[in-house]
């Protein structure tokens, strides 16, 4: 079978474009080997350009704070915090991985943020810091990090070429950065500070609109994604330069190439892994223009995003049979389990998770204009006061302001594996115009709510004509709602509000509760909520190298696997938000150097150095 016209031979493929798999692309081509990054979709990206952008990479905001200690007091406290999440057995059975994962992580932003070409400016929270998921021995506040909002412009052409944020994230394709930015647009009627910030952003944003018909500020997962893409390109830019020097001194130049040191490629879908004497040498690619394949001197790395589109595979490591009613996955389609596959086709083993098989979240279904369906997450809503989720039943079925991990978690839990998984979050019309709804932002008149969001919320004038148009109980939600509206202090059914990260998703100005208040205010409000997720967490079994392992426990030589194809470093619990993310960037790191030092990247290199010092795993001696 023919090459793809203008790659020819690179040392390292990379299979997917999210975090993960440019993280693996751009560590390996700054170590002086020649990667292309093969992207199924049209666009750049995958779910990370949809994420929030935060990586829960502890110790590294510490190390910056305070240099002498290097954030070993921090990494310690966090690592204290994991054994209590994970239980000691399952701490025990991840702990290489764990100890890799936070010893690394200085070492990555270290890197990515002093590269010569597009450094990455990491940056930590701007508002209150979020807190760890549960309240255990070492939790702690502020140990996520993102990437500064980024200028599209240095992109150019490639701008087009990357997956732009969700458009319920986006208002009018306008991005709003979560934190501080975000707390201004849900303050803008309540702070004259808030206002004041806002205006210029909103004239800034209509500004660009006018000009360039988008925004070109990227912010969050989409700076995160923008701003490495960026770097692949800088990085490029360089090479090219050298390339006109030495024909400009009468060295003869490579042969013409599509690009000479990193090539991303869209619209190109890995679907075969080739092997020779058990080696990992190429892929098998669906071009536009038909099957082709590359060869690879030093190996592949599989970044291809996890599983959540594959719904057999999902339903296997679910104790809950989810009857007829699936897993929707606020994850890009894309994301069908093409990795695990290639991987599983050459001998590797796709690991059984030790606790769940993917990071859950509430979800709820919203048809857009496009008619395309928008799974949209419940991050935000559900922990402010005056909200409640109810089953059928009319009672409630959990603490509704825990992480939207361990929600789904206790949702499926208190129902019957054979039962469907029913629920609706009830509000007022206070709770609709103060904070929005799901997909419904906030500050949106009856009426708007009414043409636009009509099909998407159940509005009614009383309780009871609100339960029998969702088919909820209705004498029971009246009592459910009553119950709830006497507990201003405490919630009494679920302690809703008892910790910090409960508090923290509340409302800083309700009182002495934040995440509790009345619903009394017709007309009242509903909307359906799906078990859903935000990507997987079982995947392939690898090494703390990120070399992906077979069946025996070897190392299947040439193959790697970072981010969600790789099984989940907390082995599938979910402590705290921006694990997957801050896994993804330190894996793909970790990837990316592995492929360089190894004999076949050490022999493609030639004897050049890697300009970085790479550091080597150390066994974390704390106890
Ligand atoms: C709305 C939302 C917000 C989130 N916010 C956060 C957050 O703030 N912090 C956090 O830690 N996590 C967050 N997550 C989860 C996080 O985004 C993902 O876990 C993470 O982005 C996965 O990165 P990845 O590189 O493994 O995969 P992806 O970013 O999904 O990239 C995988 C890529 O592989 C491509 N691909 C698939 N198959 C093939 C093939 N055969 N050939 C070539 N390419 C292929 C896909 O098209 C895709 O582009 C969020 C998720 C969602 C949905």
């Amino acid at each position: 079978m023919a090459p793809i016209t203008g790659v020819g031979d690179v040392d390292l493929v990379v299979v997917g474009s999210g975090a993960a798999g440019l993280a693996a692309a751009v560590t390996a081509t700054h170590g002086g080997l020649r990667v292309v990054v093969l992207e199924k979709h049209t666009h750049v990206g995958g779910t990370t350009a949809w994420s929030g952008g935060w990586m829960w990479l502890p110790g590294v905001g510490a190390c910056a704070a305070d240099p002498r200690d290097k954030g070993q007091s921090e990494a310690s406290a966090a690592r204290s915090y994991l054994r209590c999440v994970l239980g000691e057995g399952d701490f025990e059975k991840q702990r290489s991985k764990i100890d890799r994962y936070l010893n690394e992580a200085p070492n990555m932003v270290r890197f990515f943020s002093s590269m010569p070409s597009g450094p990455l400016a990491f940056e930590p929270e701007d508002s209150t810091p979020m807190p760890d998921f549960h309240p255990c021995d070492g939790a702690g506040a502020g140990r996520l990090l993102r990437v500064a909002a980024f200028d599209g412009f240095q992109l150019g052409p490639a701008l087009e070429r990357l997956r732009r944020p969700l458009p319920e994230f986006a208002p009018f394709g306008m991005g709003i950065q979560s934190g501080r930015e975000q707390n201004r647009f849900l303050n803008i009627f309540r702070s004259p500070q808030a206002f004041c910030a806002v205006v210029p952003q909103v004239i800034r944003f209509s500004w660009n609109l006018l000009l360039y018909g988008r925004d070109v500020r990227l912010v969050n997962g989409n700076a995160l994604v923008g701003a490495m893409v960026h770097a692949a390109l800088e990085i490029e830019r360089q090479a090219c330069k050298t390339d006109a020097a030495l024909m400009g001194a009468g060295v003869a130049a490579e042969p013409a190439r599509m690009f000479r040191r990193i090539g991303i490629m869209t619209s190109h879908v890995v679907c075969k892994l080739e092997a020779e004497h058990g080696r990992i040498t190429g892929v098998m690619v669906q071009t536009p223009e038909g099957l082709r394949t590359v060869r690879a001197r030093v190996g592949v790395v599989l970044a291809a995003g996890g599983f959540p589109h594959d719904a057999e595979r999902l339903r296997a490591y679910l104790d809950h049979a989810i009857t007829g009613q699936g897993i929707c996955s606020a994850a890009p389609v894309q994301n069908s389990g093409d990795g695990l596959n290639l991987g599983e086709g050459k001998g590797a083993l796709v690991h059984p998770p030790l606790s769940a098989p993917a990071a859950w979240a509430p979800v709820s279904l919203y048809r857009r204009r496009d008619g395309s369906t928008a799974v949209y997450p419940h991050f935000l809503d559900r922990a402010k006061p005056g909200v409640i989720a109810v089953g059928r039943s009319g009672r409630r079925l959990f603490n509704e302001a825990l992480s939207y991990h361990d929600v789904v978690s206790e949702w499926m839990r208190k129902t019957p594996a054979s039962k469907r998984l029913d629920a609706w979050l009830v509000c007022d019309r206070r709770f609709l115009w103060r904070y929005g709804l799901g997909a419904v932002p906030p500050f949106f008149t009856l009426r708007c709510v009414a043409s636009k969001y009509g099909q998407y919320v159940q509005r009614a004038a009383t309780l009871a004509e609100l339960a029998r148009s969702i088919g909820v109980d209705e004498r029971e939600l009246a009592g459910t709602v009553a119950q709830y509206n006497l507990d201003d202090k405490h919630d009494h059914a679920f302690g809703r509000g008892g910790t910090p990260y409960e508090r923290w998703g509340g409302d800083p100005l309700i009182s002495p509760n934040p995440c509790i208040g009345p619903i009394m205010r017709p007309p009242f409000f509903a909307v359906r909520l799906h078990p859903g997720s935000l990507g997987t967490l079982a995947g392939m079994a690898t090494d703390e190298n990120a070399r992906v392992l077979d069946t025996n426990g070897a190392a299947i030589p040439g193959l790697y696997a970072c981010g969600n194809d790789m099984a989940a470093v907390m082995g599938g619990h979910y402590p705290a938000n921006g694990v997957t993310l801050g896994a993804a960037m330190v894996f793909g790191h970790i990837a990316g150097q592995t492929a360089v030092d190894s004999p076949e990247g050490r022999t493609a290199r030639g004897a050049a150095q890697p300009p970085h010092e790479f550091s080597t795993p150390q066994r974390d001696s704390s106890p």
